[in-house]
């Protein structure tokens, strides 16, 4: 490991070392990473960090900081190790019983709103496999009368959305139970949300390891050809769209072909696809059988 210039015991020395081990655990933004996780240590911002390097790291914040450290160059994903994901508009709370939410994910909220002509056209909205409530929760927060329902088969995801709503002054109008898609649910929506698991079941293991080893294999494991959660999904649609009523899934690189003729298979129309800040088609939009 090469010397850093600062003395010892200080910001510029930690943010220099740290630097170093993330570099060499394969991270790719290492200083980057290595002021937000000291920021996060110090419980303090990084511009306040960053203002002076000579100042000397508490004890306390210097080991919090090293168990961050190593955490991060295992590849446990930064949101895990500050408990925070950013989302559309929201300041959300994650855990490893959910998907981080991704930027990517934010061309589903886009869609949405796009398909309908004003916000006041959306009264009831539906999010199946809700994860931290992030697709839900953007939404509802761009359409004040809207009320919505989250769903997720994992019950530490609906306890976790249920406080990301409250969070966010939603809670009022979010509902979050825990169920199998929409098994048990009955009514119609005027939006149907979902950003289901979809990755191939074999491609699953050669993902990120940040993804691989720490994100919940149920919110990403498709099946054998990745569809398996979109035939579960356009089966139900017919009977949870309102007249009217839009769906907008999330889907992986490729699919588009695929999920469109499932949907067009269960009666379903589909209106386009929206591309995520990659340039990939990300975002499907479905209506049901016109009357
Ligand atoms: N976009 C995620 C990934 O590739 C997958 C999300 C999903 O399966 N819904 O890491």
């Amino acid at each position: 490991m090469s010397r850093c210039a600062d003395p010892g015991g200080t910001v510029g020395a930690f943010l220099c070392q740290a630097g170093q081990v993330l570099r060499a655990a394969g991270i790719e933004a290492p200083r980057q990473e290595a002021r937000l996780l000291l920021a996060h240590a110090m419980a303090c911002r990084e511009a306040d960090l960053l203002r002076d390097p000579r100042a000397t790291v508490p004890e306390a914040a210097a080991r919090a900081f090293g168990a961050l450290l190593r955490r991060r160059a295992a590849r446990e994903p930064m949101a895990h190790l500050t408990g925070r994901a950013g989302f559309w508009t929201l300041d959300l709370a994650v855990s490893p019983q959910t998907l981080i939410p991704r930027a990517d994910s934010e061309a589903v909220v886009e869609a949405a709103l796009a398909a309908f002509e004003s916000p006041a056209g959306i009264a009831r909205v539906l999010d199946l496999g809700t994860g931290t409530g992030a697709l839900l929760l953007a939404v509802l927060a761009e359409c004040p009368a809207a009320f919505g329902v989250g769903v997720d088969l994992a019950p530490g995801a609906a306890a976790l959305a249920a406080r990301n709503a409250a969070a966010n002054g939603l809670a009022g109008r979010a509902a979050f139970l825990c169920g199998d898609w929409a098994e048990a649910l009955t009514g119609r929506f005027d939006l149907v949300l979902s950003n289901p698991p979809y990755v191939e079941s074999a491609a699953v293991p050669g993902l990120m390891p940040e993804v691989a080893r720490h994100e919940p294999a149920l919110a990403l494991d498709g099946g054998a050809d990745g569809l398996d959660a979109y035939r579960r999904l356009v089966a139900a649609l017919p009977r949870l769209l309102a007249p009217g009523g839009r769906a907008v899934f999330e889907i992986g690189a490729g699919q588009r072909e695929a999920v469109e003729a499932l949907a067009r298979a269960a009666g379903l129309v589909p209106l386009g696809a929206r591309r995520d800040l990659g340039g990939i088609e990300r975002a499907l939009t479905l209506a049901g059988r016109p009357a």
